[in-house]
């Protein structure tokens, strides 16, 4: 009885299911490594991200946000609008 049910279940698989499964594996493993790669460069540009904040807080602190840590030239406030956090002027700003 048991035997008959389960004949019936594998009579109504697809002949190439374990082949199809075959194919995915790959893919799959290469879409995970992506993934970590992103992680990775998303991590980074967070901790720079923070690193930018703190520096930010510690200027408030300090008196000197908005001024170029550098130079100390005052910042362009439309420039300091977009990019809030920003501690240096156009000159001093590293290459990205
Ligand atoms: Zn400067």
């Amino acid at each position: 009885m048991g035997h008959d049910i389960e004949v019936d279940i594998a009579a109504f698989l697809p002949d190439d299911v374990e082949v199809v499964t075959d194919d995915r594996t790959e893919p799959v493993e290469d879409a995970i490594a992506d993934d970590d790669a992103i992680d990775l460069e998303l991590l980074g540009q967070l901790e720079a991200d923070l690193d930018s904040v703190d520096q930010a807080l510690k200027a408030i602190d300090g008196g000197t946000y908005g001024m170029c840590a550098a130079c100390g030239t005052d910042l362009d406030p439309a420039s300091l609008q977009a990019d809030p956090v920003r501690t240096l002027c156009e000159a001093h700003l590293p290459v990205r």
